[in-house]
């Protein structure tokens, strides 16, 4: 009797537990019979529901679940018959019809063939986490989470998943970098520890992935995670195109500094080249006189034509000098480049090794171009030289090319600086040692060599640049480290068809020239060398190293002469000015202009203001003659 009290006593206790923590509980509960009927509610799930407690217990379950499918309720079953329980996301309708998610665990209990079931309202858990999904997802970033230790990705947003497809739960060292055996070396994880294990600020650096090669900007931090580990959270930003631009920026600001480095070499080079010119024209042209006055048997004869080629040979080199600082005046006169590849070629044959080949395609037909043709042979002679330098103690093939191309609009976007029209391109490959980046980046820069100080100089290249620039051509370069180069130049056509010129017979007669110079040269041996060729030619001359003062003494006496001879660079008044002053006085007065080194006046210029011819220093005695007849008669 007393067991059985005890025992109802105790029935009553649990079940008073049981109501209690039903009624206390911020979950609602659920107890429903095996066929789905609902037995039992507490008043936190008819809140949820909107339904009310008296409804829901006339009510089965399915009349409840909004989007429940049999497949589901079957595993549902499943994983309860087997661990006892279940416990999984699901969605419940309101009365008023609008959708509940929640959290359900279940049970099952065989003795009373009753399943309980807790359920959580989440919806708006759901809603938080689906908030940051969405922001996290539209981030135009990567952001991903890693586990410190093993290296595993524990979360990976929508932009990263994007890249490098679904990651999560794999190694980050073997998912987002390529040619890894281990954690990367560049890997920051120890950086974001303080020695007793502390996160430091993040660490925000910039690095160019080794899987997809773009460049990105990282931002690591250690942050605590879900389960209260400490994990690293990178956020990484693309940032190729801005380092792109970045490089693009260093390009230009290295050509401008290039640019101003050639402008000081030109400068520099051009003051010296204006003296040296000067001093030229005075070897040049007295050993031409003593060439007329000393008969050819003679040795004195040997000895100043001697002089007069060593003379001829500086000035060459003075060009070659200026070629690549662009400010030679320049010879310009059709060439064809099959005949300066042809003489290249003999000069550079005998110096080649034998072990290399050459192959020429030479199209002979190819049209001329308008060009100084010392330089086009020095673009070439360099080219060769190069070449072959690459080529030494291999065995080599040497491959000459040259056609007439019309660049159209595609081929002119490949090739910088290139654009539309007709061409004669030369082409020439090795195959070399080739070349890596930075020397492809820096080949034109004056003075950059590779070789030793007997090989290289560094202006070779420099100058095929100055020079394939100067006459409108352009330049591409392909090389292969260890494989070979091939370098492309352009040469524009000339725009009409020219007639070649013949090349001038030696020592032919001078002519004797009845007329009365006014020669004008700042420099006082200039002026005495340009009246005693003028006077060798039959000519009376007068001579002024002041163009103020020969302007005074042409303006006494405007008819005492014939012909004006005047140099361009001079103080106070320049040749060019001195010109227009002399045809205010007399229109028709003939002017010839003398220059060594100008950029201010160039022929075309000079000829249309009435000067009417225009001659190069050194001066030549054949071209002055022939300058003042065609002038005057
Ligand atoms: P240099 O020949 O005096 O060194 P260049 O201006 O002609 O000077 O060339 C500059 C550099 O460019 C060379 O030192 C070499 O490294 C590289 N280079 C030029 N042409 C070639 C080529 N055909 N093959 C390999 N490297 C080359
Ligand atoms: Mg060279």
């Amino acid at each position: 009797m007393k067991e059985s009290v005890t025992l109802e006593e105790e029935k009553k206790i649990s079940e008073n537990i049981y109501r209690n923590i039903i009624q206390t509980s911020t979950d609602g509960f659920l107890v429903v019979s095996a066929e789905g009927h609902i037995l039992d509610v507490n008043d936190v799930y008819a809140t949820m529901s909107g339904y009310s407690k008296a409804e829901l217990l006339t009510m089965r379950i399915p009349q409840l679940e909004a989007n429940e499918t049999e497949d589901d309720t079957a595993s549902h079953i499943k994983n309860i018959i087997e661990s006892g329980w279940d416990r999984f996301e699901s969605a419940h309708r309101r009365r008023d019809g609008s959708t509940l998610k929640v959290e359900i665990s279940t049970t099952f209990i065989p003795e009373l063939n009753k399943f309980v079931a807790f359920i959580r309202d989440i919806t708006k858990r759901k809603e938080r986490f689906e908030q940051l999904q969405t922001i996290l997802d539209s981030l135009d970033c990567l952001v991903y989470v890693a586990d410190l230790n093993s290296y595993e990705l524990l979360f990976v947003n929508k932009y990263g998943r994007d890249i490098f497809g679904d990651i999560k739960g794999k190694i980050c060292w073997k998912s987002l970098q390529s040619g890894q055996n281990g954690p990367c070396a560049f890997c920051t994880n120890e950086k974001l520890l303080d020695v007793e294990g502390n996160p430091v600020g993040p660490i925000v650096w910039e690095f160019q992935n080794t899987l997809n090669n773009e460049w990105y900007e990282c931002r690591d931090q250690v942050i605590e995670w879900l389960d209260g580990q400490l994990v690293r959270m990178e956020i990484a930003t693309n940032i190729t195109q801005r380092k792109k631009a970045e490089n693009n920026r260093k390009k230009i600001e290295e050509q401008l500094r290039q640019s101003h480095k050639m402008e000081a070499l030109g400068t520099l080079a051009g003051g010296i080249a204006h003296d040296f010119n000067n001093l030229l024209n005075a070897i040049i042209v007295n050993s031409d006189l003593l060439l007329r006055d000393i008969p050819e048997k003679n040795t004195a004869y040997q000895n100043a034509s001697e002089i007069k080629k060593a003379g001829k040979q500086a000035s060459k080199l003075v060009r070659q000098i200026l070629a690549f600082s662009r400010r030679t005046e320049q010879k310009r006169q059709p060439v064809q480049l099959q005949n300066i590849i042809k003489d290249v070629l003999k000069l550079l044959r005998s110096t080649l090794p034998t072990t290399i080949e050459i192959h020429q395609a030479i199209d002979t037909n190819c049209s001329a171009v308008i060009a100084d043709k010392i330089q086009v042979h020095q673009v070439v002679m360099n080219l060769f030289t190069n070449a072959s330098h690459a080529m030494l103690n291999e065995k080599g093939l040497l491959v000459i090319k040259l056609q007439e191309v019309d660049v159209d609009h595609n081929l002119s976007l490949l090739v910088e600086d290139l654009s539309q029209g007709k061409y004669v391109q030369l082409t020439v490959s090795d195959t070399g040692y080739g070349m890596d980046r930075e020397t492809m980046e820096r080949i034109f820069e004056p003075y950059f060599t590779t070789k030793n100080k007997v090989e290289g100089t560094g202006l070779g290249m420099a100058t095929v640049h100055g020079i394939v620039k100067n006459h409108g051509g352009a330049i591409s370069i392909k090389s292969e480290l260890g494989k070979g180069t091939t370098v492309s130049i352009f040469f524009p056509v000339a725009d009409t068809p020219v007639a070649l010129s013949q090349p001038k017979e030696q020592k032919k007669e001078l002519p004797k020239i009845n007329a009365r110079v006014l020669f004008v040269d700042d420099v006082e041996f200039n002026v005495q060398i340009g009246t005693h060729v003028c006077e060798h030619l039959g000519c009376q001359a007068t001579g002024f190293t002041s163009s103020v003062e020969a302007l005074a003494s042409f303006r006494q006496a405007p008819d005492r002469f014939d012909i004006v001879i005047t140099d361009q660079t001079m103080p106070e008044l320049t040749g060019f000015d001195l010109a227009q002053e002399l045809f205010k006085i007399r229109p028709d007065i003939p002017v010839i202009m003398v220059t060594g080194h100008s950029h201010t006046v160039d022929e075309k210029k000079a000829k249309e203001a009435g000067i009417k011819d225009f001659l190069m220093k050194p001066l030549d005695i054949d071209i002055l003659a022939e300058s003042i007849t065609k002038v005057l008669f």
